[in-house]
């Protein structure tokens, strides 16, 4: 029997190397060698004020967060179809999320359902890029600036990816990268912060820092460190960052190479044409997609349990995605959804994610398509 994943972490071949080099520099904290070398190549691709690796995108947001100054009686205005981590950065700070509801085409947060939930105690929209496409970055920015408030970029899963031809997360002052082994570009457990706003630049270096100037100091800015602000330490070591370096060149081709496998699941899907099967939308002439995810929605959602299990029987991975953070445990009790999410709540309980990864060829998106029609054919009975 075939055996598909679902996720293939990618491996470049000179991860060893990079690693050995490092050791070799009995350097092994963080910010040394090759989380500098790392953050000069994310400045280039993002053509942004500074990089900062982080151990995690969650890192990188709860440093966003910070440095928007949010506390208790903020509220932060985000699509409730996300991960844990977009919605924790907030709460962490004492402050609200407020759930927006999703596009069913693209998943990514309604941009026409924003303005109703502005209030004067809104601080921030975090914007996440679904499957690495880019959300309507324009159209947010303005009601944004229209209303006074930050916008800050969720772009986990959009590295690679572009918006109206610049890298997705360049859009908003502050956005945060992943690169856990799921994503596109991996250090096991790995992200960025993306300033593209200088004005955070020296209080993003202290936060990360466990709330020190050490790194004027480093630098000769100040003749002394000490403890100077808030802070923690969302430093990755150094041998994550080699691991890192040997990823990061890798961008373009991974991103060519998974769009060539998104492209060949949407025509095959949209030749088969299945009833109430709904596909991710064409892609728009804004932006150009990394082929995260290949997620359908299916007809319908009691069928889902029986559609994974006969999948994992023709020994091929598929999972869902998100339960919806508005309706969660944690969500119910942390955040708040004046106007409901009946769009999320049904697209959520039909999706399904099929397998993608960096080297997935045509045959095997051609056999876990076929597969598909088979089995929506077979539970539909
Ligand atoms: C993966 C992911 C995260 C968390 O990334 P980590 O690097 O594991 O902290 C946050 N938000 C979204 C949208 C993600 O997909």
């Amino acid at each position: 029997m075939v055996e598909i994943p679902f996720n293939k972490p990618l491996i470049t071949g000179s991860e060893l190397e990079t690693i050995s080099d490092a050791i070799a520099r009995l350097d092994l904290s963080g910010d040394g060698h090759f989380t500098g070398l790392c953050e000069k190549m994310l400045q280039r691709h993002f053509s942004c004020s500074k990089a900062f690796l982080t151990h995690s995108c969650t890192a990188a947001l709860e440093m966003a967060m910070l440095l928007l100054d949010l506390g208790p009686g903020d509220e932060v205005i985000m699509p409730s179809f996300t991960f844990t981590s977009t919605a924790n950065a907030v709460v962490l700070r004492g402050a609200t999320p407020i759930f927006a509801d999703v596009e069913p085409g693209t998943m990514n947060i309604d941009a026409e359902k924003i303005e109703p939930l502005i209030n004067p105690a809104t601080k921030a929209i975090m914007v996440v890029h679904y499957a690495g496409r880019p959300a309507d970055m324009d159209k947010i920015n303005s009601i944004a600036a229209a209303n006074g408030i930050a916008v800050v970029e969720d772009a986990a899963q959009a590295m690679g990816s572009t918006y109206k031809g610049k890298p997705a997360g360049t859009q908003s002052p502050l956005s945060a990268l992943s690169f856990h082994e799921t994503k596109n570009i991996v250090s096991g457990e790995g992200g960025a912060l993306i300033v593209n706003d200088p004005r955070y630049e020296d209080r993003a270096a202290i936060l990360r820092e466990k709330g020190t100037n050490r790194q004027s100091f480093l630098q000769g800015r100040a003749d002394k460190y000490s403890w100077v602000d808030l802070g923690s330490s969302y430093l990755p070591s150094e041998l994550v960052a080699a691991f890192l370096y040997s990823q990061i060149g890798a961008t373009a081709k991974v991103t060519t190479s998974r769009l060539a496998a998104w492209g060949r699941y949407r025509s095959n899907f949209q030749s088969a044409a299945f009833p109430g099967l709904g596909l991710p939308e064409q892609v728009s002439e804004d932006a150009v997609l990394n082929g995260h995810i290949f997620h359908l929605l299916l007809p319908n959602a009691e069928r889902r349990p029986a559609f994974l299990e006969a999948m994992k029987t023709r020994g091929i991975q598929c999972t869902f995605h998100y339960v919806p953070l508005h309706s969660s445990p944690a969500g119910l009790k942390f955040g708040k959804t004046p106007h409901g999410c009946p769009i999320t709540e049904d697209t959520a309980s039909r999706l399904v994610r099929l397998p993608m990864f960096f080297d997935i060829d045509a045959q095997t998106v051609d056999l876990v398509s076929a597969a598909v029609v088979d089995v929506l054919n077979e539970i539909a009975k």
